[in-house]
């Protein structure tokens, strides 16, 4: 497996499997079982995912040694705060059965996101997370959060796919020594993304899945990606992608397909901040 290395010299697969919205117990574990199976060795869960049990019951299962596996988690925003984010992250490391995690995310840019990060930076130099990160962070957000702290987060994970490139974002990131991850790299299918002409025709060339042609081209980009699939077969295919290259004229082509739009919302919509604040207060 390739990996990538984070400004803090940790080494990270660049490709990974993604569980958000697989609140099923037994559906969760086996399917990390399979994904563990199929060479997947970089898993990413959330506290808000509900699932992150499962996950760690298929670690341990799986029978492979913990300093092969990658383990991701996110810290929720009904936990952000300095005391609340400590107290959710032994939780996670809890619900996980790990005695440390690989990197932990604050899950959004709203809140105290201050406080928690503070709580961040003492967990990391305890030794208890190797990396510390943000997600969804717009350039803005992300660049405060790195001029105004001691420890600059490792990675920033943003929506990333062909129709919501984020070329302005990445190019802060590499500014910045931020790790760009993909989340929702086949737009969770929305805008008939498997049927998508341009993909289905270079995929016939090199005779992969629209599936594979996506997570390649975000590959080539230095980007992480973390397909997330319940489909034993789907599983295998998405980690069957180190064997092409998209030829630059094919990256240029799908590069043509960016809207330069989110294909779920917009984290910056104050609707979606104010909904947040419901989310985070259980309503
Ligand atoms: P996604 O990976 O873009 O799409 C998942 C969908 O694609 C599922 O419906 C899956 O179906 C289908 N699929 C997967 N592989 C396929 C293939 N080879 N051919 C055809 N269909 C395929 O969506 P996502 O789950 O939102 O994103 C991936 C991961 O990113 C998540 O699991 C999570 O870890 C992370 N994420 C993070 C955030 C955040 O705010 N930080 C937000 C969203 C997601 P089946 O499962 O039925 O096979």
């Amino acid at each position: 497996m390739e990996t990538v290395k984070l400004n803090n010299g940790v080494e990270m697969p660049i490709l990974g499997y993604g569980v958000f919205q697989v609140p099923d117990y037994e559906e969760c574990k086996n399917s990390v079982l399979h994904a563990l199976k199929s060479g997947y060795r970089s898993i990413d869960t959330a506290q808000a995912y509900a699932n992150e049990k499962a996950v760690g019951d298929a670690i341990k299962e799986s029978g492979i040694p913990r300093d092969e596996i990658f383990v991701t988690t996110k810290l929720w925003v009904s936990d952000y705060g300095y005391e609340a984010a400590k107290k959710a992250f032994h939780i996670s490391l809890e619900n996980l059965k790990l005695d440390h995690l690989d990197l932990y995310l604050l899950h959004q840019p709203f809140g105290d996101v201050y406080g928690s990060w503070r709580a961040l930076e003492e967990l990391y130099k305890e030794g208890k997370i190797r990396a510390i990160g943000v997600s969804n962070f717009f350039p803005d957000r992300l660049v405060d959060l790195l001029s105004f702290n001691e420890i600059s987060p490792a990675l920033n994970q943003i929506e990333t796919n062909v129709f919501y490139q984020r070329e302005e974002d990445h190019k802060v990131m590499v500014e910045f020594g931020v790790q760009h991850e993909s989340w929702a790299p086949f737009a969770e299918g929305k805008s008939e993304f498997f049927e998508n002409e341009l993909l289905v025709n270079i995929g016939r060339k090199y005779r992969k899945s629209v599936a594979q042609v996506a997570l390649r081209w975000i590959i080539q980009r230095d980007i992480v990606v973390i397909p997330k699939s319940v489909t034993p077969e789907r599983i295998e295919q998405n980690i069957d992608v180190f064997d092409f290259e998209l030829s630059q004229e094919d990256m240029k082509a799908i590069a043509a397909l960016d809207t330069n739009t989110s294909k779920f919302f917009d984290h910056r919509d104050p609707k979606m901040v104010v909904q947040f604040r419901k989310w985070a207060e259980g309503l």
